[in-house]
């Protein structure tokens, strides 16, 4: 098992490249270009094109290296903890709150993200009969939600669930001991 908190985790050293989709033009076949805006995000437009289920591989060696050096330059993005930090600053203030915060500051797992599922499939993943901190109001939020969404993270022995309202209402943050599933 690895350790937490892990050392020298950072928000700004766990952001990720900006990933793309991949296309070919449809009348120079055999190269790799990152979709763009419109077109390539080489700049070429207008040409009929066919965009893959893969994403765009900087670097490859049928890549055009235009797009490559320009997905490279492209803003990085946000890791997964950092996410769910920007989301739980809404929550109420509490200590647990606080405690999950720090916890994803320091590069805690999250285990499981759904956004809006379906009320049932929520309720299994929540196991809010494993919680010992704020199980009421987690179970009042997911009651309340029409299609509420979920987070869980895993820091230490410790789990932490978080009610993602999807109203844009405040985040719910309960606690409970980490449990083998
Ligand atoms: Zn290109």
């Amino acid at each position: 098992m690895s350790q937490f908190p892990y050392e020298g985790w950072s928000f700004a050293g766990a952001r990720e490249p900006s990933r793309f989709g991949a296309c070919q033009l449809d009348d120079a076949p055999g190269v790799d270009h990152a979709v763009g805006p419109r077109g390539t995000l080489c700049g070429i437009t207008g040409r009929p094109l066919t965009t893959y289920r893969h994403l765009f591989a900087p670097s490859a060696p049928h890549s055009c290296p235009r797009c490559t050096d320009l997905a490279a330059a492209a803003p990085t993005q946000p890791s997964t903890q950092e996410r769910l930090h920007d989301r739980v600053l809404a929550a109420a203030p509490g200590e647990v709150r606080d405690a999950l915060l720090a916890a994803l500051r320091r590069g805690a797992a999250v285990r499981l993200w759904l956004d809006g599922p379906a009320a049932t499939l929520t309720a299994h993943y929540a196991r809010l009969g494993e919680l010992t901190e704020g199980a009421g109001a987690a179970a009042g939020a997911l009651a309340s939600a029409a299609r509420p969404g979920l987070a869980e993270v895993e820091a230490g022995e410790l789990r932490y669930l978080v009610v993602l309202p999807d109203d844009g209402g405040a985040p719910v943050v309960a606690r409970g001991p980490r449990t083998a599933r």
